[in-house]
């Protein structure tokens, strides 16, 4: 049954007939049922999730050039009866194949965990209560529970609705909102846009609520159906960093190539042995050709992913981490983000008279004092009409869990709940004795919610709660404790006064009013029953600032990073809110309403210095951003409802909230912070620069490495000394030096010190001059200290063999390079100031490589193999000694070397 007939026409069955055809009920099925389904029909996914490509990935480690020209070499070897080159060529393909491999599938594997953390989630019916699930597990006739911000998880028939409404742009190409509801269409062949009872996969739901039993899911959903036809973005396709530096890599392929081209000429031209001089070339090739490039890059991206997910990041697409590490300004919430959430009412107006509430957190326990004395009986009174707006339109819950009191839904909901109580309400009375007939929920852009109900007497009343300045425009009269009596102006000046007043002390303000109906027209809309209504009163309450904001905007401003609050909230409240956090002092929040007075050029200027907007809607969000792009920045920005999705797409880093946002929200965002705390993005923004940080200094490292030994080779063939390094021992230096010591560095933690310096420019190339200067410099000290090795044990050593030189070169190489990988760590600062100090698995790596070497000059098989003859261990020491001399230097450039990266350093605003 379940999956049946694609072609049935639910549109036209009633609801019970639906119902039976799937078998369900209107209150969901069993998770036995639904796993059993689930079995049967397989997830609710377009297209099967890939497996990773073990098979891919190892094809991939064999299909370079570089493995070509070794295995070719490894071939021309056996060929002339060389075996024991031969077998080492082969033993290096596969080694270098196994640490390709094991990276690049890591790699794989946390990118995948990564999609698996940042899939859709589901809200529906199982065993009778409301639970949320990733979409992947919906089954045909589970009853999904819509509300707006939703992302449809599947084909579904609708059960019941309230004033909703759905985008299905994504089906059928159209942008207008559709009504739904669920009453019966009786023709069977109905267009798809017109099937107004169905509700549809991949579809996002404006606004209202419904439930709707699924009848289709996975492939076999209309959006299935035509899944062919849309190109999905592959959200794990090559970021830009990655593609920069694959076009790089070929022109050092390409380079290396060329030299190692030339010198083969000029040794023809000497008359070295072919074979000799083609081994030399091909080994040469490999060491320099620097392939482990793009491993490098995306194991350092996967590793920075996996980190931040560690850090409540997480990231929807790979190129968000570079793109962090470059962001300029991050624009963000206020309420949930920079502040805590929780909300407590700490003072009243009702009647013109000014209350203060004691009590902390959401319990009951607190008074509601004036000037420390208990309210009268008509103060009381008025008290209670304002409880009564304040408990009468409220979706929240109180709860108390190990005796401490929690807000289940909107914190501002719990604080107005909370309140009513201290004020004498009943809210369990009210809702048996006044039942609920109507309500328009909170929405951001209106800023204020409504229920209408019913009253014993048989005529309606609705209580409206919302911010202040907009809900005064809908009141005609004012309450007093004698009945309602006209809103004059000077009755609105008041009202005002006290609300900036309460803002000024960083209150969240609430109003609240009221109206009786005679009759309630549904059709009117919000705005037909929002009306000519009584204000009551005002509820102030606190939010506190995060603690840990503080620090984090401290970080933000260190690291050159501005913090711009954009919240709906009361300008007063906004500012001084930001000035409790250090975002700016004494600042003027930018509103909504002057926002949408200012030209586009002068907003262009405004916004470079705005750092509080308030008062505003998604729409100004996303002038916001664009005024600064413009103005060239990289734009971070955070948002949680369905309304800011456009604003959250448009951001060169669109942030969703993980626990208030919608799903349209976090499907358009590039990274989900599950904790909707700021110092996160902050913490993310860290992470990003480290990476590429990470990434250069590998980078760095690796090409440093190849540069000093095509130096070394084309000096020594240059003046027709005999190649100071065998093939073999050029493709040990790059096994042992190059793979996982660089495997180290790409992986280090995150330096603290990235956090000290401006943004790095979005035009920035990863290869600066100061990348190159370093590398060329450090390159050719390697190689000269190398050279001077050779020359000496060539010339001057007592019975100075080549052999023996060769032994000294090779193995003072070695050591070079390994000891400068511990400089590689930081490209700016000296050794000993890295934090931190020792990273274990470098240490580990390269004792075991020194190890290694050590070992190669006293083993029998390894003196067969890389041609070794043994030195003495004083012999060893001396080069292990003189193998510091490039690491020294390099931590001599760094002290001594003016201006680092990017242009210009700043410390705490002072250049460094
Ligand atoms: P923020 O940026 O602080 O999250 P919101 O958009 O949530 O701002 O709220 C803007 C204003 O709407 C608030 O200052 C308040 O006056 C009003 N408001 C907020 N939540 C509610 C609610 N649940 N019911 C009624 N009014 C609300
Ligand atoms: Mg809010």
């Amino acid at each position: 049954m379940p999956n049946s007939d694609k072609d049935q026409a639910w549109h036209s069955l009633d609801i019970v007939s639906v119902l039976s055809a799937l078998g369900a009920t209107a209150t969901g099925l069993t998770t036995e049922a639904a796993l059993k389904r689930l079995a049967a029909d397989g997830p609710n996914e377009l297209r099967k999730a890939k497996p990773i490509g073990v098979l891919r990935i190892l094809r991939q480690q064999f299909q370079s050039l570089i493995v070509l020209l070794l295995i070719i070499a490894g071939v021309v070897s056996a060929s002339f009866g060389e075996w024991i080159d031969a077998t080492a060529i082969f033993a290096i393909v596969l080694l270098n194949a196994a640490i390709g491999f094991y990276q690049e599938f890591s790699a794989a594997q946390s990118i995948e965990a990564l999609k698996n953390l940042t899939s859709p989630n589901a809200k529906l019916l199982r065993d009778g209560q409301m639970t949320t699930i990733p979409s992947r597990d919906v089954v045909v006739g589970d009853v999904l529970t819509l509300e707006a911000g939703d992302l449809v998880a599947a084909d579904a028939r609708l059960l019941q609705t309230a004033s909703l409404k759905c985008v299905e742009a994504a089906l059928t190409g159209e942008s207008e909102t559709v009504v739904k509801s669920p009453d019966v269409l009786p023709q069977t062949d109905v267009q798809l846009g017109d099937r107004t009872n169905m509700v549809f996969a991949g579809t996002t739901v404006a606004s209202g609520t419904g439930t709707a039993a699924v009848v289709a899911t996975g492939i076999r959903t209309e959006i299935g159906q035509i899944a062919e036809m849309i190109s999905e973005a592959d959200s794990s396709s090559s970021t830009p960093l990655q593609r920069k530096l694959d076009s790089v890599g070929h022109i050092l392929v390409w380079m290396s190539l060329g030299i190692v081209a030339v010198l083969f000429v000029l040794g023809l031209v000497r008359g070295t042995p072919i074979l000799e001089l083609f081994m030399t070339s091909v080994s040469l090739a490999v060491a320099a050709v620097p392939e482990g490039l793009p491993t490098v890059v995306t194991v350092a991206l996967a590793l920075g992913v996996q980190r931040m997910a560690r850090q409540r990041a997480l990231v929807r697409r790979l190129a968000a981490v570079e793109t962090l590490g470059s962001a300029s300004v991050i624009c963000t919430d206020k309420t949930g983000t920079l502040t805590v959430g929780e909300m407590t009412a700490r003072a009243l107006y009702v009647d013109g008279n000014l209350y203060e509430v004691t009590g902390e957190g959401y319990g009951p326990a607190g008074e509601i004092l004036q000037v420390g004395q208990k309210p009268n009986a008509d103060q009381a009174k008025a008290i209670l009409e304002l409880a009564n707006c304040q408990l009468g339109c409220n979706h929240a819950h109180l709860v108390n869990e190990d005796s401490v009191w929690k807000t289940i839904g909107d914190p501002t909901e719990g604080a107005l709940l909370s309140a009513g109580k201290k004020g004498g309400g009943d809210r369990d009375r009210l809702e048996a004795e006044w039942p609920l007939l109507l309500e328009f929920p909170f929405d951001s852009d209106r800023k204020r919610s409504s229920s209408v109900r019913k009253l014993p007497d048989g005529t309606w009343r609705v209580f409206v709660n919302g911010a202040p300045g907009s809900l005064l425009e809908k009141c005609n009269q004012f309450y007093t404790f004698e009945g309602p009596k006209p809103l004059t102006e000077s009755l609105r000046q008041d009202i005002l006064q006290q609300t900036s007043a309460m803002a000024d002390r960083a209150l969240r303000v609430l109003a609240s009013a009221n109206r009786n109906l005679d009759q309630v027209a549904e059709e009117a809309g919000s705005d037909g029953i929002e009306r000519d209504l009584v204000f009551v009163g005002l509820t102030a309450m606190y939010d506190p600032p995060r603690h840990e904001a503080k620090s984090a905007i401290a970080l933000c401003r260190k690291a050159g990073i501005r913090v711009v609050m954009i919240t709906g909230d009361h300008p007063q409240t906004a500012a001084a809110i930001a000035s409790e956090l250090n975002i700016a002092s004494d600042t003027q929040a930018l509103t909504g309403a002057e926002l949408d007075k200012l030209s586009d050029a002068d907003f262009l200027v405004r916004a470079k210095e705005t750092v509080v907007y308030a008062r505003v809607t998604a729409a100004h969000k996303l002038r916001v951003i664009r005024a600064l792009q413009k103005g060239g920045e990289i734009v971070a920005m955070t948002g949680d409802g369905v309304n800011d999705a456009p604003a959250v797409q448009g951001s060169d880093i669109g942030i969703a909230m993980g626990r208030t946002g919608t799903e349209v929200t976090k499907q358009a965002a590039d990274m989900i912070i599950t904790d909707d705390n700021f110092s996160t993005i902050v913490h993310a923004v860290e992470q990003g620069r480290g990476v590429y940080s990470n990434i250069r200094k590998t980078l760095q490292y690796l090409l440093a490495g190849n540069t000093a030994e095509i130096l070394l080779m084309t000096a020594c063939v240059a003046i027709g000394l005999p190649a100071p390094l065998l093939p073999v021992h050029l493709l040990w230096i790059n096994l042992v030096t190059d793979g996982l010591p660089a495997l180290c560095l790409a992986v280090d933690p995150v330096d603290p010190a990235v956090m000290e310096h401006p943004p790095r420019p979005s035009s920035d190339r990863i290869m600066n001059i100061s990348f190159l200067g370093t590398m060329f410099f450090t390159g050719l000290l390697t190689a000269a200290v190398t050279f001077a090795v050779y020359i000496y044990f060539i010339y001057y050593a007592e019975n100075g063999t080549t052999a023996q030189a060769r032994d000294a070169a090779f193995t003072v190489l070695v050591f070079s390079e390994l000891l400068r990988s511990f400089g590689a760590r930081s490209e700016f600062k000296p050794l000993w100031r890295i934090k931190p100090t020792f990273s274990l698995a470098l240490v580990s790596v390269v004792s075991l490589s020194l190890g290694l070497q050590l070992w190669s000059q006293h083993n029998a098989v390894l003196h067969e193999i890389l041609k070794t003859s043994g030195m003495p261990l004083s012999t060893w020491f001396t080069l292990l000694g003189i193998g510091t001399i490039p690491l020294f230097a390099l931590e001599v450039v760094k002290l001594v070397r003016p201006v680092a990266w990017p242009v210009t350093r700043t410390v705490n605003g002072k250049q460094a």
